[in-house]
């Protein structure tokens, strides 16, 4: 059994179905994307596992380590330690990077320290007392991860960590997704748009186009398809 199962998910809004027999699986320990041009339904596959309000599951299963995922509510989730970083960071923007990293670890059951957190990301701790609004994008990003490797995950969804980063900026978000998958044994879901992030990052990636997954490929058959992302990913 995988750590993370979904078969035949299905889901939409009120404006229309989005998603139509999704499968995928993360196994423990692995760094997997799922890949797709824009509107392709990427976010709201995310959204679905962890059962945000929008969108709405219509059918399917969705397992987290054996677990019904459609049969708990968001805040449930989180403790089955499954975290997701979303589109857009969303910190709390009046909060220091130390009162975000501290309310992330209140509401987990079994988080980590927040010391342990400034330990891994010194460019945290070098501005813990600042809002996070006062802070760039790159270091925001930095920031919405470690607030989610706070709360001790197993598997993390990180949704277009790199999007609109400096390249230096990525180089360190690939880094951290690296060391947080190798040296805390972290699997990681990864939506991104830049795929030279996702292929740089991930063993096996997903091809998501209007809603349906149309392949499974390894980083070297992705590198060598250049006819596949030109289809779909448009590089
Ligand atoms: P992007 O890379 O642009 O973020 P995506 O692959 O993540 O794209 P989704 O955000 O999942 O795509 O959107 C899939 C479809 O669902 C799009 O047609 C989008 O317009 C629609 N959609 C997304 N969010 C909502 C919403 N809250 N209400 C209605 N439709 C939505």
């Amino acid at each position: 059994m995988s750590l993370l199962e979904i078969s035949d998910l299905e889901a939409g809004y009120e404006t229309g179905q989005v998603l139509f027999g999704v499968d995928l699986a993360v196994e423990e320990n692995e760094v997997v994307s799922l890949l797709g041009r824009n509107g392709a339904g990427k976010t709201t596959t995310m959204h679905a596992i962890v059962g945000a309000d929008v969108p709405r599951v219509l059918g399917g299963s969705m397992t987290f380590d054996g677990q019904d995922l459609r049969a708990r509510r968001n805040y449930e989730i989180s403790g089955l330690g499954l975290s997701l970083v979303p589109e857009g960071r969303r910190c709390f923007r009046d909060l220091t990077v130390e009162e975000n990293l501290r309310l992330a670890a209140n509401h987990a059951t079994d988080p980590l320290s927040v010391e342990e957190m400034l330990d891994q990301f010194p460019e945290l701790e070098e501005m813990r007392d600042r809002p996070s609004k006062n802070m760039s994008g790159g270091e925001q990003q930095m920031l919405a991860i470690a607030r989610s490797l706070v709360t001790n995950p197993e598997l993390i969804l990180l949704d277009e960590p790199c999007e609109g980063l400096a390249p230096y900026i990525v180089r360190r978000i690939e880094s951290i997704i690296e060391d947080i998958n190798a040296e805390r044994d972290v699997s990681v879901l990864l939506v991104e748009q830049n795929v030279a992030v996702a292929m740089a990052v991930a063993e096996r990636h997903y091809i998501l186009d209007e809603g349906e997954i149309v392949t499974e490929v390894s980083t070297a058959e992705l590198r060598e398809d250049e006819a596949l992302r030109q289809e779909y990913l448009g590089v």
